[in-house]
């Protein structure tokens, strides 16, 4: 399969397929993973009793599957346990697209959507290491630092598989797209970008025992663009 292939078919179904602005669709596995890898918030969406809710949460991507995880008494996680079909989003906010024209006026994005069922993963050593991806997803080398769950804690969270088998990417770049008659007006166009998800200066916990010094993991702590 060539790259231009897999570009149009891997990941595509019916449910999947982009259908306003055909060409910022994507389906190949390396546009769509490389937005997961920099996103850090997902928006997981399902149906209790025929009305829907769409709730935000963390989210890892290991291989070719989605961990989500929280507490075995949150909803969320129980009603996904259950096989109720999901629908996860990511988005990464680019810039807003300011046209001559308000009708044109836009924002530059990527986002991806995963359609699918998750499973509970229960055997303890494949959810300790999805606990792991999760963890050094939002932050790369916290795992090595922070204390292990305890077997409390351990039983009191849910972790659940999401495989990534049916999904979209949708991405806008660029500058407006204004309409030729609004190109002599005068009316400034453009894009203020927006920076991946920047860090602030580390605030240490009040009660953080004197002498700790910041750990790499976070004065290093970069998202954006990999
Ligand atoms: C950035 C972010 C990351 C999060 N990561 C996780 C995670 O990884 N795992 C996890 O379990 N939870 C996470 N949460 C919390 C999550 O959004 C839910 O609040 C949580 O799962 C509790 O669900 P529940 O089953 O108790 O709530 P539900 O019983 O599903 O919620 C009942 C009602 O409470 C309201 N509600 C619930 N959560 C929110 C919310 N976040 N904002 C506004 N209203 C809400 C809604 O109206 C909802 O219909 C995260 C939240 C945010 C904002």
């Amino acid at each position: 399969m060539t790259a231009k292939t897999a570009k149009k078919t891997a990941l595509k179904t019916p449910r999947t397929s982009v259908r306003r602005l055909k060409e910022r669709g994507a389906y190949d596995r390396e546009t769509i993973y490389r937005i997961l890898d920099e996103g850090l918030v997902a928006h997981a969406g399902f149906a209790v009793d025929g009305r829907p809710f769409v709730i935000p949460m963390a989210y890892a991507r290991q291989g070719d599957r989605l961990i989500l995880h929280g507490s075995v008494a949150s909803r969320l996680l129980a009603t996904l346990a259950q096989g109720v079909e999901t629908c996860v989003t990511v988005t990464l906010l680019d810039g807003l697209v300011l046209a001559r024209s308000v009708f044109h006026h836009s924002m530059n994005y990527r986002s991806v959507v995963v359609l699918g069922v998750a499973t509970p993963i229960r055997d303890p050593e494949e959810k300790m290491a999805a606990l792991e991806a999760l963890t050094e997803h939002l932050v790369p080398g916290r795992w090595a630092e922070a204390r292990r769950p305890s077997k409390k804690e351990f039983a009191a969270t849910e972790v659940l598989a999401l495989p990534i088998d049916e999904a979209s990417a949708k991405v806008r770049s660029g500058p407006p797209g204004d309409a030729k008659a609004d190109l002599g007006l005068p009316v400034w166009a453009g894009v203020i970008p927006f920076a991946p998800t920047a860090p602030g200066a580390p605030v240490p916990a009040p009660d953080l025992k004197p002498g700790i010094p910041v750990p790499g993991s976070v004065t290093g702590y970069r998202r954006g663009r990999r």
